[in-house]
């Protein structure tokens, strides 16, 4: 059975694909059978796994039109070793199709439903909105992964992202859980940076990851090379963090299994 994470935070440029890019890579690395879901028409984390969205002949929008099932539309990322449901500009139009479509918040899920026994992790990237492309992320996973800078307005944007979480799981899919806070691009130089990582702490407790991912020049570079850092530059700090964090992922997820079971 695959456990399924979106990696979601409505702002832009907060590393949102770094982590779903390098959490994938460090996931295989650790040998973990790993799919990752691309739901931002950007095609920023297609692109940086090193699969070319302008050739893709299917990607996730066939999957949400559902002329496509994921056995179908995934790529291999060979170097990153993992799969990925790629997305690209056409993926943009999708949000207006589904509009008119049955079951236009749960076709993700759906789909992924059917590749279940294929892997233990699904990443999805999500667009840096609440949108109906969001929706289907959310509505498809166990847990959220919220990547955040420690800045001054990192903690406004989130009231709202916990509010559409809180009501995906009450309303739409009661699986879902907010998994966590990921400290990202962290600079323990800069005194106010340390201070929102402090008040993120005392608030949001055990939610927030043990690991912290530091800012990194080789985790910037990587994507120009079609790779994950992790991949890029295995010993780079920023690589080294991504693989501590796979290990995190993995030790919560088997602790959560566990505790079901018993
Ligand atoms: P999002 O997907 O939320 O828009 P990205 O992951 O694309 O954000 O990151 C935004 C920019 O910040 C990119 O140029 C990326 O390379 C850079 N970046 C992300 N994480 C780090 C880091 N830990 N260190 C240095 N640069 C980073
Ligand atoms: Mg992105």
């Amino acid at each position: 059975m695959s456990r399924i994470f979106c990696i979601a935070n409505q702002k832009g440029g907060v590393g949102k694909t770094t982590t779903c890019v390098n959490l994938a890579a460090g996931l295989a690395r650790i040998g973990q059978r790993v799919l990752l879901v691309d739901l931002d028409p950007q095609g920023n984390a297609t692109m940086g796994s090193g699969v070319d969205k302008r050739t893709l002949p299917t990607t996730v929008y066939d999957v949400l039109l559902e002329t496509a099932s994921v056995a179908e539309a995934r790529a291999r990322a060979e170097k990153a070793g993992y799969d990925v449901l790629g997305a690209n500009r056409e993926l943009a139009g999708a949000e207006v199709e589904l509009v008119a479509l049955e079951h236009r918040h749960e076709r993700l899920r759906r789909a992924l439903r059917a590749a279940d026994a294929d892997y233990d992790f699904v990443l999805i990237d999500c667009p840096p909105s609440l949108s109906m492309l969001t929706l289907n992320g959310l509505c498809s996973a166990h847990g959220v992964i919220v990547p955040m800078q420690c800045e001054y307005f990192a903690l406004e944007g989130l009231t709202d992202l916990v509010n559409t979480v809180k009501q995906v799981h009450a309303n739409l899919n009661k699986d879902l859980q907010l998994i966590g806070l990921l400290r990202v691009m962290f600079d323990p130089r800069i005194t106010l940076q340390t201070q929102v990582s402090d008040q993120l702490k005392a608030h949001f407790g055990e939610k927030v990851f043990n690991t912290v991912i530091p800012r990194n020049v080789r985790l910037a570079e990587a994507p120009s090379y079609g790779l994950p850092g992790v991949v890029f530059d295995p010993s780079s700090k920023g690589a080294q963090a991504f693989i501590e964090f796979a290990r995190e992922m993995v030790e919560r997820v088997t602790a959560e299994t566990a505790a079901a079971s018993s």
